[in-house]
């Protein structure tokens, strides 16, 4: 069954990703507060995608993103910002979420959204086993990293990313072929969650974020995987 939590609360706006959602075909529940909606993944384990208002009354989106993520890294998470908050994207980004939209939305761009990190976080299943490019070991069968070994904790949208990388070593990749790769060429958004995603997966790799050695830069055009 697909799927999604839904955290706003705005009854006038939940009640309107609800009936859009349920109509695009999707198991829909639905909270008003971020203490709610942590209560109701514990109880429905198989939410595989995550819609975060931020501004709440309580805990915000970002604090419940930040505790889903503590301990599942595999369900989709996507923040609903306000136009004028631009820095909540990547706030929101770098404390876990996968992706975001901007309100106003269309039902049509919810759900684009929705279907495409659904698509990512669970059907499509690998079958040749393991990418090995020390210290790195990427399993595509259970969707894991190694970085000498230890486990490296990625979302759906990192593991992606690694899995493109690796799978195009010395290859410099444009942005917006990343965009393409990563996120589908149905996708709405702009080109920074790109770099948003980079810089966070950074953090969890390289051994220093500040000087990359594993993902590096092409300036004026996009990143490589290694030298
Ligand atoms: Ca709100």
């Amino acid at each position: 069954m697909k799927k999604v939590l839904v955290l706003e609360d705005e009854s006038s706006i939940r009640s309107f990703i609800v009936i859009n959602l349920r109509r695009a075909g999707y198991d829909v529940i639905e909270a008003e507060s971020g203490e709610e909606a942590l209560e109701k993944l514990k109880e429905n384990s198989d939410v595989r995608v995550a819609l975060l208002d931020i501004m709440l009354p309580g805990i915000d989106g970002f604090e419940v993103c930040r505790r889903i993520r503590a301990s599942n890294s595999r369900i989709g998470i996507i923040m609903l910002t306000a136009r004028s908050q631009e820095m909540d994207k990547v706030t929101g980004l770098m404390t876990g979420a996968d992706d975001y939209v901007t309100k106003p939305f269309s039902p049509a761009e919810l759900t684009a959204r929705v279907d495409a990190l659904m698509r990512r976080s669970g059907g499509l299943e690998e079958h040749s086993g393991e990418i090995s490019q020390p210290p790195f070991l990427l399993n595509t069968r259970n969707r894991t990293l190694e970085k000498d070994g230890v486990r490296i904790k990625l979302t759906q949208v990192e593991y992606a990313i690694m899995k493109m990388f690796m799978e195009n070593p010395g290859k410099a990749l444009s942005r917006e072929e990343i965009l393409d790769l990563v996120w589908g060429r149905d996708y709405f958004g702009e080109l920074k969650i790109v770099d948003v995603n980079i810089r966070r997966l950074r953090l969890k790799i390289e051994d220093n974020a500040t000087n990359p050695t594993y993902i590096t830069t092409v300036w004026g055009y996009g990143y490589k995987w290694g030298f």
